[in-house]
């Protein structure tokens, strides 16, 4: 089978490997539709420090599981959906409700979904894998693992009043596509790239003119009640926290360089009662919630997903990505 590995930043390779075959409580599933995000562009750019290289990668994907490890009860052809992690559910952040936080999360993340097969780990078996409902197509279900951070992300907040999201990756936009029915009255969105800015107005936002800062831009409009910053970048954390209007809050999405800092004005924070939040990853709970989401219909996939590629042209689809050109893309084995 082939899967596609980054050797160093900006150099992938199709390699012909091995097929997975599933331990005990794990499956195979066969790759149906697989989805580009801001991680894996952020890994195609610059590596993580969490995975050395070389490294498959891919993490987003829907498909028919192949075969079952001992012990699992689904057939082999069932069309399932999955967020690719999971908690422990026993160590003291899960036992706090903090199963997001869990260490096992990262260490079962699914990396490798831009290939033929890929094997699911025995805890996203038990815990984060569903079956596909057929009211939703391959490439709707294989959104499930970035709304579920979304939603996550949401519930940790009051989205009341005006939302200003910085960046129109397609975090930012997902966070668009669900604030007003979370309550928002007003939805603004700064961020660049002409084709994501036409994307975030056929979502609802309102957005605003282009700016160094997406935070001035908010400002300039007003402030926001809440921020969601989903740019990962260090001078857009420091300015999100200017965009918020007084007992506002910012939320801290976007993940940024390792080894990087940024700075916070003390006296800004106190004298206008600033809440800062960070959002990190999602809990079952966010799963199952944001599958529900996608089978009412909630999240407009074809606005996010701009072009699907076979999986072989990854070097046309990730050069597309990096220019900013697209939201998402799809990777059809
Ligand atoms: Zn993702
Ligand atoms: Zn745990």
């Amino acid at each position: 089978m082939r899967q596609l590995f980054l050797q160093k930043p900006l150099d992938l390779v199709l390699h012909e490997v091995e097929p997975p075959h599933p331990g005990p409580g794990e499956v195979t599933v066969q790759v149906k539709a697989a989805l580009t995000c801001g991680t894996d562009l952020k890994f195609y750019r610059r590596g993580h420090p969490r995975w050395p290289l070389p490294s498959g990668f891919g993490h987003e994907f829907s498909g028919l599981v192949l075969e079952v490890g001992e012990g699992v009860a689904i057939a082999p052809g069932t069309p399932v959906m999955l967020a690719p992690s999971a908690p422990c559910g026993e160590c003291r952040d899960c036992q706090k409700g903090l199963s997001n936080l869990c260490p096992q999360c990262m260490q079962v993340m699914i990396l490798g979904a831009f290939a033929d097969v890929v094997r699911v780990p025995a805890p996203v078996v038990a815990t984060n894998l569903y079956p596909k409902p057929p009211e939703l197509d391959w490439w709707q279900a294989a959104l499930l693992e970035p709304l579920s951070c979304v939603v996550y992300g949401l519930s940790l907040v009051n989205a009341s009043g005006t939302v200003a999201i910085l960046g129109a990756g397609p975090i930012g936009l997902l966070y668009a596509a669900l604030a007003r029915s979370q309550g928002a009255e007003r939805v603004l969105l700064a961020g660049r790239h002409a084709l994501r800015r036409l994307v975030a107005q056929r979502l609802g936002a309102e957005v605003l003119p282009e700016s160094e800062l997406p935070g001035q831009a908010v400002r300039v409009a007003g402030g926001a009640d809440l921020v969601i910053e989903c740019t990962g970048q260090p001078a857009v954390w420091e300015d999100a926290i200017h965009a918020a209007r007084k007992e506002g809050t910012v939320l801290f999405y976007g993940g940024c360089p390792g080894g990087t800092t940024f700075r916070v004005d003390p006296g800004h924070v106190l004298e206008h009662g600033l809440c800062l939040k960070g959002a990190f990853h999602f809990t079952p709970a966010a799963v199952a919630r944001a599958r529900d989401l996608l089978i009412a219909g909630a999240i407009p996939a074809s606005e996010l997903i701009t072009d699907v590629y076979p999986l072989d042209r990854y070097q046309e689809a990730f050069q597309r990505l990096d220019r900013g050109e697209a939201v998402k893309l799809g990777l059809q084995p």
